[in-house]
Order: structure tokens, then sequence, then C-alpha cells
């Protein structure tokens, strides 16, 4: 469809980004306006998924995150009972060159994002533009003055869109901490260094490794219960802190010391929305974590994120005229939700199992190996094999 009518994304993060180049590949102008004087992410990693990264490479994003990422074989499943192996799930059944699985550091996918997105006339990215008041008209939404057809909220976890539009849908504290933190590749000993997916699982508490940086740098994520930070904010972490979560007692020698390596922990409080809420309003609709923050124990926060970009484009490329906007936003969360909430659903559920203890931990091991990795990865094929 050729169209000239103007979209504008709140929000530069992934999905925003993802969001704006879908648009403008359906002939749309998007404008994009991001609160950030600059576009910074953290140093840490990200798993995208073939349902992922199918989208992004059809996007154009191949060649310029391509050199960047790591295409890994498998994730072995760990357990800390005994430092062992539990199973070990290939990724190479499920990827194919147009939708490989990736891992690739947050930057470097961001960076890609935006130098693509910079890259397209159609889009016209603002920094230092934070989205504060927005106003419904006869035919679309007023934002600070200029008049859209149509106001994507990709604003992230703590969105103002949403809580303009949705005030009493509110982040809520699942309990834990997620610490991030990466290292040199060759920092580690090459007898513990990952060179795919490694996930531990320990009493309460499990750590996610993996190489990025095309193999350069190691990420990790160690998720354990804690009190909730201010919302919103993250904090540098102490080493001595962290430590106290995988003690000698309970964690094997090889995963202590990968933890170790790391010297630049930050904390990050896990809030999620709950399942199934309320994503548009009239010319407005919600994308990404504004819409549906979940624990990162599927890996597929981002994943979605990206989904939903796709699907709202395909959704707005139907229409003609924006009077039709509301009904192609229904559409959009029609087809989003029941797949997003399953997918928060299984994280949910992954984190529980991940963290058992005593006879309950050793039941999980032994069942595991017993399934076997054909039928454990069996049960990934409906999130990797999701196309629009
Ligand atoms: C520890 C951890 C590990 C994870 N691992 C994975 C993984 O492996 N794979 C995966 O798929 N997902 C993962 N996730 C989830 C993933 O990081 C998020 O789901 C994803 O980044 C959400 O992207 P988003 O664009 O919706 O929001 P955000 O990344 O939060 O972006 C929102 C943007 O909006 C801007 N903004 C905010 N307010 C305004 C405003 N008023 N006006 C304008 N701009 C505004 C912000 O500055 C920001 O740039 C993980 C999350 C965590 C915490």
């Amino acid at each position: 469809m050729t169209s000239s009518r103007t979209i504008v994304v709140a929000g530069a993060g992934i999905g925003g980004l993802t969001a704006a180049l879908a648009l403008a590949a359906k002939g749309f102008r998007v404008t994009v306006l991001e609160k950030a004087a600059r576009l910074e992410e953290v140093g840490a990693g990200l798993q995208l998924s073939p349902n992922a990264s199918r989208i992004l490479i059809s996007l154009g994003l191949a060649e310029r995150l391509g050199p960047h990422v790591v295409t890994p074989r498998a994730v072995t499943i760990m357990t800390a009972r005994s430092g062992g192996e539990v199973t070990r799930l290939s990724l190479t059944a499920s990827a194919r060159p147009d939708a490989p699985y990736w891992l690739a550091h947050r930057a470097d996918l961001q960076a890609a994002l935006l130098a693509e997105a910079q890259s397209r006339p159609e889009i016209d990215l603002r920094l230092g533009m934070p989205v504060e008041n927005i106003e419904a008209t006869a035919s679309g939404v007023r934002i600070g003055g200029a008049e859209a057809g149509c106001l994507i909220g990709a604003d992230g976890a703590w969105s103002v869109i949403r809580g303009k539009l949705f005030p009493h849908l509110q982040p809520q504290f699942s309990g834990l901490i997620a610490w991030r933190g990466t290292c040199d590749a060759a920092s580690l000993p090459k007898e513990i260094r990952p060179s795919g997916v490694q996930l531990w699982m320990g009493p309460r508490a499990h750590l996610v490794v993996y190489p990025m940086s095309a193999g350069e740098r190691i990420n990790m994520v160690a998720i354990v219960p804690g009190a909730p930070l201010a919302p919103g904010w993250h904090t540098p972490g102490a080493s001595d802190d962290i430590n106290g979560h995988f003690s000698q007692a309970r964690w094997p020698a090889n995963a202590r010391a990968m933890i170790a390596a790391i010297d630049n922990w930050g904390c990050w409080p896990l809030y999620t929305m709950p399942d199934g809420g309320a994503w548009h309003a009239g010319h407005v609709a919600l994308l990404g974590d504004a819409a549906h923050a979940m624990v990162p124990f599927a890996a597929q926060g981002a994943g979605m994120a990206i989904e939903d970009a796709a699907v709202l484009a395909e959704c707005l490329g139907a229409t003609t005229d924006d009077r039709d906007v509301p009904a192609a936003l229904a559409r959009y969360a029609t087809l989003r939700k029941p797949r997003v909430t399953r997918v928060q659903q299984t994280a949910r559920r992954s984190g529980e199992i991940y963290h058992l203890r005593g006879p309950m931990a050793l039941a999980r091991d032994v069942t595991m190996r017993l399934l076997g990795p054909q039928r454990l990865q069996a049960r990934q094929n409906w999130i990797y094999n999701w196309q629009l």
C-alpha cells in the first residue's frame, strides 16, 4: 500500500524503532519522539530467537547486525545441585538462514536499528522529546501541538502513554531482581567459557550466561529474590551481595568462577504488567513493554515487541483512511494478546521451575532428563516458529 499519512511513535527502544521501520516499509511517514537526549543501551546481552530475527532480517537489519552477533548451536541446561549438565537443546534444528538464533549486545541492536531508521527519509527521529500530553481529536491525536492519525506508545514499562489512557494499569514488582554484568570472553578459562547459551538452575536463583559481540564478550544475568528498588531505576550491584546469593554451599565452582569474572554488576528490579491488559483506545495503541512487560525467563520481551511492531504495521497498512485506525488497532490487539499472554505465563512458570529447591529440584532434573532434548525443544516450537 502507499500512504503518506503520519504516525507518531513514542519511544526509540527496540520496539519503537522496529515499529518505525515496519511502518515506513508500509509507506507511512513516521515521527519517533524519544525522551532521552542520547540513545544508550545497557552493556548487556539479548537473545533474539527465530521469531524475532526473521522480522529484523526482513526489515533489512542483517547486514548491520550480522557481524556483531553470535549464532549459538545449543542451550545447555545446567543444575546447581551437581554442577553438571541436565540436557542440551539444539538451536540449529529450528534456526534457518532467514531466521537464525542470535545473541546480541543490546547496544549493537539499538545502533543497527537507529542507523537503519536514520537511513529512511520517511522516518523523523527526534531525541530529547518526551511525550507528555496527548489529546484526542476528531481524526486522530494531538501530541505537543502536532496532529497525527495514530500514536504508538512504545515508551517502556513505565509508559506515560499507558498512564494517560489506563491509569489503573500499573507494573507490579515480581519479587525478583535481575543482576546483569559482562566480561571479556578471554578473561574466563577455556574450560568454563560458554560457546552457546548456558542456563543454570539453582535454589531460589538462576543464571544465564552467553557470548555476544562476535564472541568477544560474555553476558551474564543472575536472577535472585529481592526488595523493590525505586520503580524504573537500576543501581550498581556489589560483588559481595551477589556472592551471597551464589554461596559455595549451594553453587558449584564452575558457576561461581563465571560470576567472579564479572566486574560491572548492575541490578534491575523486575516489574511486570498484568496479563491481557488494555492495549488500545481510539487512535492510540501500546506496544512492547508498555503493553506487556514480562519476567525475562523466556527471553522474549524484546521478541514480543518486535512481533508487535510487525503485526501493527500489517494492520495499519491495510487502512486507507485515518478513520479506519481505531478498528485496525483493535485488530492488532486481538491478534497479539493470546500469544503474548501465553508467553508471559510461560516465562513465569519457567522461573518457578528454575528456582525449585531440595527434592523438587531433584525431581525436575530427573524429569528433564527423561523427557530428553527433543521433547523439551518441541515445547519451544510455538514460540520460535511464529511467522507473520
Ligand atoms: C535482565 C533482562 C534480560 C532480558 N533478556 C531478554 C532476552 O534475552 N530476549 C528478549 O527478547 N528480551 C529480553 N528482555 C526484555 C527486553 O529487554 C524488553 O522487553 C525490551 O527491551 C522492551 O523494549 P521496548 O522498546 O518495549 O521498551 P524500552 O526498551 O524500555 O524502550 C522504551 C523507550 O521509550 C523511551 N521513553 C520512555 N518514556 C518516554 C516518553 N514519555 N516519551 C518519549 N520516549 C519515552 C525510553 O527512553 C526508551 O528509549 C530482558 C529484560 C531483562 C530485564
